[in-house]
C-alpha cells in the first residue's frame, strides 16, 4: 500500500490531498467508502449553486440543507479545504463542492450487483424478483452477506 500526501493552493484555499493507492490484488482491492458526511442526491445537486466565494460554516449548511455541526465534526475533520480570518472559519463554496465530490465518489454499481446500506458495500445479486410501478422496473433482492431486502431501479421506460 502506498500512500500519496499532496499539497495544492488554489481558490484561495490550501488543499491536502491524501491519495491511497491499493494493490488490485491481496486484501487492498476495495477501499472503504466514506459514509459520514455523505449527501443526499437532492443535497449533491445544491453543490453545483455553490460559489467561488467564501461562506461561513452556517451559510454553507444552509446552502445544502444539512447541519453546521456537520462541518466542523465530520468535513473539517475530514480534510475539508478552508480559511481562517480572525479567528473564524470560511469555507470556499467551489473549493467545498470540489472537495466533497473528491472525498466521496459516486458508487459505480456493475451490473450484478447492489448497493447494501447495512453491509456499506456493493454484493453481488444472487436471486431477485422483478417489480414494476408505472414507468419505473427494479428488481428486489436479498444481501447475499446480512440478508437485508435491497431494491434496485433497473430500467426507467421513456416516455
Ligand atoms: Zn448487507
Amino acid at each position: 500500500m502506498v500512500f500519496l500526501y499532496e499539497t495544492r493552493y488554489f481558490y484561495g484555499c490550501w488543499h491536502f490531498y491524501e491519495v491511497r493507492y491499493f494493490y488490485v490484488a491481496g486484501f487492498y482491492g476495495i477501499s472503504k467508502m466514506i459514509m459520514r458526511g455523505r449527501l443526499s442526491g437532492v443535497q449533491r445537486m445544491r453543490l453545483g449553486k455553490l460559489l467561488d466565494m467564501l461562506y461561513k460554516p452556517s451559510e454553507l449548511a444552509e446552502e445544502i440543507g444539512f447541519s453546521y455541526r456537520q462541518v466542523s465534526r465530520v468535513y473539517i475533520l475530514l480534510g475539508c479545504p478552508f480559511v481562517q480570518q480572525n479567528g473564524f472559519i470560511f469555507i470556499n463554496g467551489r473549493a467545498f463542492a470540489d472537495w466533497y465530490e473528491m472525498t466521496y465518489p459516486r458508487q459505480t454499481l456493475k451490473s450484478d450487483e447492489v448497493f447494501c446500506l447495512t453491509c456499506r458495500k456493493a454484493v453481488k445479486i444472487i436471486s431477485y424478483d422483478t417489480k414494476k410501478v408505472g414507468r419505473l422496473s427494479y428488481l428486489v433482492c436479498s444481501c447475499s452477506v446480512c440478508g437485508r431486502k435491497i431494491s434496485r431501479i433497473i430500467d426507467k421506460e421513456k416516455r
